[in-house]
């Protein structure tokens, strides 16, 4: 199932997508109190034209990446394969919906793009074991990780760089993981003015969905809704020759195969 968080006729809704149509679910406010008491009802169509998406979800306890998490990425920009996964986080505050705008701050003349599967947490926990992961996914969707390389450089570290508000894409929709026979094998790419930027397979992730969440759920209790970002192949703008960044104006799209398409204008 497709489920989506989007806006109409002001007012919100969750609901399943099918084809051209979104059929919100009755008496469900967002995706939580979807995990929490499921759905029994829908309510009638709404042409996907009508809508403005919103992010699947909306209020995460946390946003937690994976950095240089597939190796040609690490290769790109001359670092090392890590030995262990390097994890960091963005806020929630950045999420932004499938066809909602990104927005360029004066801080950076370097905005860049980057792919990424995102894993939903349905069921939290401490000391995951990776053989029970599955248990604890809900479900999977498109993700970019966008960065302020400059702010990124400037600072050393990487939070402000990638938590500017709307930096965090998600969507347009998440899909229960039912629907995804093997996340480790999906085709993963981007376009920037439908050009293509990146294009990879997430077989090639180094550190894959058990790992992670067994690695992060040692340090940190994962809780239902949390996201998990996988990190990103090859093909970003600032290691590409000449670097390419993302302009007013510009459209950035990450596309992974089963999950959708999220397209996204600079602004
Ligand atoms: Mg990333």
């Amino acid at each position: 199932m497709k489920i989506a968080a989007f806006r109409h006729n002001g007012k919100k809704f969750l609901g399943r997508v099918e084809g051209q149509w979104a059929r919100p679910f009755a008496g469900v406010s967002d995706f939580m109190d979807f995990l929490r008491q499921g759905c029994s009802r829908e309510e009638s169509e709404i042409p996907l034209d009508e809508i403005e998406f919103l992010p699947p979800v909306e209020n995460p306890g946390k946003i937690i990446c994976v950095g240089r998490n597939y190796p040609e990425h690490a290769a790109e920009q001359g670092a090392q394969i890590p030995d262990h996964p390097i994890i960091f986080s963005k806020f929630a505050s950045a999420l932004c919906g499938h066809r909602g705008y990104i927005l360029k701050p004066p801080e950076t003349e370097k905005l860049d793009f980057e792919a990424e599967l995102a894993v939903v947490i349905g069921k939290g926990g401490k000391n995951i074991k990776a053989e029970s992961y599955f248990e604890h996914v809900a479900g999977y969707m498109n993700f970019n990780d966008v960065s302020a390389r400059d702010v990124q450089a400037a600072d050393k570290q990487w939070t402000r760089a990638k938590s500017f508000d709307t930096f965090a894409p998600c969507g347009p929709f998440l899909v229960t993981k039912d629907e995804i026979d093997d996340p480790h094998n999906l085709h993963i790419r981007s376009f920037l003015n439908c050009n293509p930027m990146q294009d990879s397979r997430t077989s090639l992730m180094l550190f894959k969905i058990p790992v992670l969440i067994e690695f992060i759920s040692r340090a940190i209790t994962l809780e239902a809704g949390d996201i998990i970002a996988t990190g990103t192949p090859a093909g970003v703008g600032v290691f590409r020759d000449p670097p390419v960044f993302m302009q007013p104006g510009d459209v950035i799209e990450v596309e992974i195969e089963g999950l959708g398409r999220l397209r996204n204008r600079i602004r």
